[in-house]
């Protein structure tokens, strides 16, 4: 069969993107990959985030390019006006919301992906069997069933959508998926806590059966659902003619990182035959830790989990995860038929169900590789390591909360969150929140806890340290202090910043 083969010299035709000079490319891509590695080396050098000046938002503004532009000033625009105006969740003073870290190793990994620009919608390809294999592993990983399935997609809000629909064909069968949702759809009635993400709700809006359908159970002190008025309102809800069909459980709730209790809402879910699925956003990738997976106990028991290897798994944006125990159930929620994706038995149209088959994408990145190399290169123990860590570090962080008189505690400390005041009023905490940011020392984000404007703390970046923790905590004292004083506050370049 070689003879078939053509040995083609690399021509370059007028039409093709490829490089006209090759080492030219290779030595600016050289150079581009060096201060990408520069840029995660040396990231304490630098603030943790800092405002885009005017100019810069004026500068990337341009009509559409329709004339060639050398890759080398493409190239420097990047690094004057993006790479320094970014998230900043590379860097260890990075507390907001709940953003990963990412690593050098899933930086290489994501350009070895580009390099072989493979779709993961389906076809016969190792990189389908590479997603194939971490989805083995999780379900290795939450003790899963052999018939179980996964995919990988964008992030958890993506993933609790995915599971919304699954429990929805499940309940009301797949002739739905044709009809709509009709009147036993608008029946149906699913339930969460008070304290779960947005993106619950949204995916019920989305899903067509509506955010009021989505029953937010109270919670108790430590954020966790009160199950007994869970159970409480499934009865109610049964007894006017609705019908539940589906629990989320949060395992890791984003506010302050409560986890419910897993057993007892799948305890719950079995007796009334109701879809448990469980957003682990963050949370239940703690299952690495052999100190915080008791705490995630039950997890096993779920219809489905979601999850994201972006945040507490270090691996680069994005790759969010759902797993369901019943892979047949989850297929029939979303297969479709079409001549165009037909299988064979061989050749590149071969391989059993694609991952298209499991969720709405066709055409579908290989955010697989970079949480393989994430998973294979630092080892789940590491892995697990580091978010214990993050733990021991916000527990650091309370106690430094406690003991200091003109900082108050709002909530316990579960996992990774702190949320805390500086004592004085929400608009004074609101302005130190937004001073500690713009001083590029460290990134906390807010909440609201019991009606109390709440500086929160997520730690969830591998890189930080008590020096990080220590650094936020004298900076929202002397930014409180300044706030108090009502001094005149101006923006002052972080201490560290060099250029
Ligand atoms: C982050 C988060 C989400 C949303 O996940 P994305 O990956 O941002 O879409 C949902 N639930 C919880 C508990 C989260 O922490």
């Amino acid at each position: 069969m070689n003879e078939i083969i053509r040995n083609t010299q690399s021509s370059v035709t007028h039409t093709s993107l490829d490089p006209q000079d090759w080492s030219e490319f290779r030595a600016l891509a050289h150079r581009m990959l060096d201060d990408a590695i520069d840029g995660i080396a040396n990231v304490r050098a630098r603030p943790v985030w800092q405002p885009i000046p005017d100019a810069t938002r004026v500068a990337v503004r341009t009509d559409l390019p329709r004339e060639a532009n050398d890759l080398a000033d493409v190239y420097r625009e990047f690094t004057e006006h993006v790479a320094p105006y970014a998230t900043g969740n590379v860097h260890p003073g990075f507390m907001g919301w709940v953003h990963g870290g990412g690593t050098a190793v899933g930086m290489v990994a994501e350009m070895l992906a580009a390099g072989l620009n493979a779709n993961l919608g389906g076809r016969d390809h190792m990189p389908v069997e590479v997603e194939r294999q971490i989805v083995e592993w999780m379900r290795h990983l939450f003790a899963f069933p052999q018939d179980a399935s996964g995919i990988f997609v964008t992030g958890t809000s993506m993933a609790n959508l995915m599971a919304v629909l699954v429990a929805r064909t499940a309940a009301l069968g797949t002739l739905a998926r044709q009809h709509g949702i009709g009147n036993d759809g608008a029946l149906l009635t699913a339930y969460t806590s008070q304290a779960a993400h947005g993106c619950v709700s949204r995916a019920m809006d989305i899903a067509g059966l509506g955010a009021d359908a989505l029953r937010k159970i109270d919670v108790d002190a430590d954020h966790r659902i009160d199950v007994a008025a869970l159970r409480a309102q499934i009865a109610t809800d049964r007894e006017v003619g609705f019908k539940p069909f589906l629990v989320v459980a949060s395992a890791g709730t984003v506010d302050i990182g409560a986890i419910d209790d897993l057993k007892a809402v799948a305890e719950l879910c079995r007796e009334e035959e109701i879809w448990f699925h469980v957003d682990g956003a963050f949370g239940a990738l703690a299952i690495f830790s052999p100190e915080l997976a008791p705490m995630l106990g039950g997890i096993e028991l779920a219809d489905s989990i979601a999850l994201d290897f972006h945040k507490w798994g270090q691996v680069p944006y994005d790759a969010g995860f759902l797993l369901v125990r019943d892979g047949e159930q989850h297929r029939q929620a979303f297969a479709q038929p079409a001549a165009y994706l037909r299988r064979e038995a061989r050749g590149l149209a071969a391989g059993a169900v694609w991952p298209c088959d499991l969720g709405p994408d066709l055409s579908r990145g290989f955010r697989a590789l970079k949480t393989w190399f994430t998973l294979k290169t630092f080892g789940t123990d590491r892995l697990g390591a580091v978010i214990a860590r993050s733990c021991a570090l916000a527990k650091y962080l309370e106690a430094r909360v406690i003991a200091e008189p003109r900082l108050e505690l709002l909530a316990p400390v579960n996992l990774n969150i702190v949320c805390f005041r500086y004592r004085a009023d929400d608009a004074v905490n609101r302005e130190i929140v937004a001073d500690v940011q713009e001083s590029g020392i460290a990134a906390p984000s807010s909440t609201t806890l019991d009606g109390k404007f709440a500086i929160r703390a997520a730690i969830v970046n591998h890189r930080t340290d008590e020096t990080d923790i220590d650094a936020l905590l004298a900076a929202v004292l002397e930014f409180g202090a300044r706030r108090l004083s009502d001094a005149v506050i101006e923006v002052e370049a972080p201490p560290l910043a060099a250029q």
